[in-house]
């Protein structure tokens, strides 16, 4: 049986056609064996923050999965991998990059693996595409994620049509 704890998944890319690329790895999660999409949020664009290059298009899922955190990564990036996502240099333009946001209230924090993941709460681009499929989200060390959306709300993070 699935898990009862909600996972919230952030994707990302600004290489090529972004968001044929998010449709896709979004179809892609939704078929895999043991694994629900809840809901997905519609497409943003971002500005690079810490980043190199074009626009970002960013949106976030809600899953529901028998996959336990360490294996979520790990199929994630698999698929990163399959969209022929290359890391030639840190925080360089990515055809596609899926990162673990939430699973439930846990706390993880491995070498491979930080969850909640580390930035979430400072970053417009996250929080707003997360903040529209579960506006009263809370973060198991920060507590309601919309107070944290509020002083990020100079980040320029705008919804595609
Ligand atoms: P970023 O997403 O920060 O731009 P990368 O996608 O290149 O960077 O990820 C770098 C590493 O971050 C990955 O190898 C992965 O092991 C690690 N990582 C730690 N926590 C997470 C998480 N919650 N979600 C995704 N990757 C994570
Ligand atoms: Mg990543």
């Amino acid at each position: 049986m699935a898990s009862t704890e909600r996972v919230f998944v952030g994707l990302g890319a600004n290489l090529g056609d972004a968001q044929g690329a998010l449709a896709e790895a979004i179809a892609a999660i939704a078929a895999w064996p043991g694994t629900r999409l809840v809901a997905a949020s519609s497409m943003y664009g971002s500005a690079p923050v810490d980043a190199q290059g074009p626009d970002f298009v960013n949106a976030a899922i809600e899953l529901s999965t028998t996959l336990e955190p360490q294996a979520l990564l790990q199929a994630l990036q698999r698929l990163e991998m399959a969209q022929g996502r290359q890391r030639p240099y840190r925080h360089a333009p990515r055809t596609l990059d899926l990162d673990l946001l939430l699973y439930g209230q846990r706390q993880i924090d491995t070498a491979e693996l930080a969850v909640p993941h580390p930035r979430l709460h400072e970053r417009a681009f996250v929080l707003q595409p997360l903040l529209e499929l579960a506006p009263d989200l809370v973060h198991p060390r920060l507590g309601l994620l919309s107070d944290w959306a509020r002083k990020v709300a100079g980040q320029p993070v705008w919804r595609l049509p």
